[in-house]
């Protein structure tokens, strides 16, 4: 579908033609490297936040040098695409401390990047009334911060506004999402994925408008081929279209998921009647499915994923997450454990964030969809 294609180029470059049309028009443009950091307050001060990534990088060689192999390798390829000078179309970063690797990745970037803006966003590890405060706290300084590099004011209305833009953008993606429940959907998990990655960074606005004009055509698009193996993806790090369509090659439909480069990013809208627009942004990123890296957020993570596992009929989930990432090596026994009980198989693999398909992921892949075909 030619629509589709679009959404398919901007995702497959970070510097797309996108971007460079916004920096030819002299705008600016802010990268993040976390799915907790708040995008709206940035796009308030009329920039555009873009979620980092490292399309098809496979060598982190110089990052390797500065960030220990054990951390893992999303981080290490972002400090990578640093010091090959890809990032250099960038005004600034958004670091965090969502975890230890996070944390060393935000002192590379410190030391290395020659921008005129790096915040250091400093993220909150518990759920509860202090993380909303926490929330509000850190986005003060980081509206500060802005202002002060760049010489503007981020009124309250600048807020609205753009807390405007991020509710349609969410809503426009819960409508496509609600075409995935269909058996079988209308658009695969790869060009789903595409539309993910091109909204995060594409100008919000004009992402909005080519989205809705989208839907429709989605909607009344036959939906072809044999029913297949309805299947949740969760992890972190995971946001390569290649890898979703390496799965789905193997006869299975990615109908849903709990990525932080997925449902995370887009889920919840912001309250637009609250009186403090900072608070409001606060609750709806305290109140959505949680990073693992929150201590107590797996109760209303699950609470959320298995709500998405009933309602779009999921047969089985994936979990991929990256070697040495920790905090999904545990939150996949406590997955596991809940998915058991549920009588929902999983298959977890590790990989790195360059790894889009290997031999021995294809095999045990094919193993699992043939257990659960064996199952239906
Ligand atoms: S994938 Fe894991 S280790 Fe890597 S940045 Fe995310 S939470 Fe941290």
């Amino acid at each position: 579908m030619e629509d589709l294609r679009y959404f398919a180029e901007m995702a497959s470059e970070l510097n797309n033609a996108e971007i460079q049309a916004w920096k030819r028009a002299g705008k600016r443009v802010i990268g993040t490297v976390c799915s907790n950091i708040p995008e709206e307050l940035i796009y308030a001060a009329g920039i555009l936040p873009i979620r980092l990534r490292a399309p098809r990088l496979q060598d982190t060689s110089s990052a390797d040098s500065l960030l220990h192999r054990i951390n893992c390798s999303y981080t290490r390829s972002v400090l990578e695409l640093l010091l090959r000078g890809e990032l250099g179309f960038l005004d600034g970063i958004v670091t965090t401390n969502t975890c230890d690797h996070m944390l060393r990745l935000a002192g590379e970037l410190q030391a290395e990047a020659r921008m005129p803006f790096i915040h250091y966003f400093s993220m909150y590890h518990a759920l509860g009334k202090a993380a909303d405060e926490w929330f509000v706290l850190e986005m003060e300084k980081l509206k500060g911060s802005l202002e002060q590099a760049f010489s503007m004011k981020i009124s309250d209305d600048d807020v609205r506004r753009a807390i405007f833009v991020y509710n349609r953008t969410r809503r426009l993606m819960g409508q496509l999402n609600e075409f995935r429940k269909a058996d079988p959907p209308p658009l695969s998990g790869t060009e789903y994925f595409q539309i993910v990655l091109a909204g995060m960074s594409t100008p919000r606005e004009q992402f909005n408008d080519r989205l809705e004009a989208l839907l429709p055509l989605i909607q009344s698009r036959r939906a072809g081929g044999a029913v297949q193996s309805r299947l949740m993806v969760v992890g972190g790090g995971c946001d390569a279209p290649e890898f979703i369509e390496f799965i789905e090659r193997k006869g299975a439909r990615i109908v849903t998921d709990g990525l932080c480069f997925g449902m995370r990013h887009y889920s919840g809208t912001i309250d637009e009647n609250d009186a403090n627009p900072l608070h409001a942004i606060a609750l709806r990123y305290t109140n959505r499915a949680a990073c693992p890296a929150i201590i107590n957020g797996f109760p209303q993570s699950y609470g959320i994923l298995s709500k998405l596992i009933r309602e779009w009929g999921v047969q089985g989930v994936i979990c991929a997450r990256l070697k040495f990432c920790d905090h999904w090596a545990g939150a996949r026994k406590l997955l596991a454990e809940e998915l058991r009980k549920d009588g929902l198989p999983l298959l977890d693999l590790e990989r790195e964030y360059s790894t889009t398909s290997s031999g021995q992921m294809s095999t045990r892949i094919q193993a699992f969809l043939e257990m659960l075909k064996s199952q239906a």
